[in-house]
């Protein structure tokens, strides 16, 4: 699995981490096992949320012998961002993960607590050592100045944004905002939330076609065109052994110039949309 830096983090991150948003509603132990998986294919970056309902214990579990192999990450809900609700948001999420410490926490979307005092308990609980880095998700560029000031030169670590090849919005101005600040981009979504391009689709049939030159499946190709840039990072959420298989095996191979440009035209990027999309 191919490792790169993530914001600030002395450590590089696995380029294809798991997802984990209504993986409780999966049959426990099989979703277990998948996540488990994951870990043993090279897939350490495991992202949840305090809104994934009992996503954190399903991940708790799955880690529970394995916390040093992992990054783990989670959301603090934007009602519970004020200074001190992020420092009890953040004391449950650690319960149910049953672990002392996150690797990221991220603002999940902004909300009305002024960035300033969410980022002063976040800084709080990184100096308590509760977690090692924080960030946002779902940021516009705007945002993304302001959270610049009010958080500090060089403490945002990543912007998790809605990317896949139906949805590139952030490619006209989140990503060079972020590779220019050394700011990691957490692709979500990156199979559309399950609206993946179907086989018979033009799309789909040029991922088939690629994804057969290298040995690869077209999800695999999908999720290598989303990671072409440096500082970009995807999170496919599998509640299958199978599937949490087939996304690691996206972490080891590269595609031509030739095929990218197939995949672009395939996919085009459209006009910027005037807010930034999320889901
Ligand atoms: P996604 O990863 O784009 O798609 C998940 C769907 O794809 C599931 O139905 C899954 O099925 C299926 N799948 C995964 N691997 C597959 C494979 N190899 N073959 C066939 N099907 C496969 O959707 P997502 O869950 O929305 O996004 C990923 C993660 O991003 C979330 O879980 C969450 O952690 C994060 N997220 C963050 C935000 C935010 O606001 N920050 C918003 C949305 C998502 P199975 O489950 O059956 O394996």
């Amino acid at each position: 699995m191919e490792h790169r830096p993530f914001g600030p983090l002395p450590s590089d991150v696995a380029v294809i981490g798991q997802g984990t948003w209504y993986i409780d509603d999966a049959h426990r132990p099989t979703a277990v096992d998948a996540l488990r998986r994951g870990l043993d294919r090279g897939m350490t970056h495991i992202d949840t949320a305090e809104m994934y309902g009992d996503a954190e214990i399903v991940v708790g579990e799955a880690i529970s012998d394995r916390r040093e192999e992992v990054f783990l990450v989670s959301k603090v809900l934007p009602s519970n961002a004020s200074r001190d609700g992020v420092i009890a948001a953040c004391e449950r999420s650690l319960r149910r993960l049953r672990t002392d410490r996150l690797d990221s926490y991220l603002l999940h979307w902004r909300g009305s607590h002024p960035l300033e005092e969410t980022f002063a308990g976040f800084e709080r609980l990184r100096e308590q050592g509760k977690i090692r880095s924080w960030g946002v998700s779902n940021f516009d560029d705007a945002d993304l100045d302001e959270a610049w000031g009010a958080g500090g030169e060089g403490r945002l670590a990543c912007n998790q944004v809605l990317y896949h090849l139906g949805e590139r919005a952030i490619e006209h101005a989140v990503l060079p905002w972020c590779a220019e600040h050394g700011v990691a981009v957490v692709a979500y979504s990156p199979f559309g939330h399950g609206d993946f391009p179907g086989p018979q689709t033009p799309g789909g049939r040029v991922l088939a076609e690629i994804a057969a030159a290298h040995g690869a499946t077209p999800r695999q190709v999908a999720l290598r065109f989303l990671v072409r840039h440096p500082s970009v990072f995807a999170i496919p959420k599998a509640s299958r052994s199978g599937h949490a298989d087939e996304n690691a095996g996206a972490g080891t191979f590269d595609l031509t110039e030739a095929e990218l440009g197939r995949i672009d035209a395939a996919f085009p990027r459209g006009p910027r949309p005037r807010r930034l999309p999320m889901l």
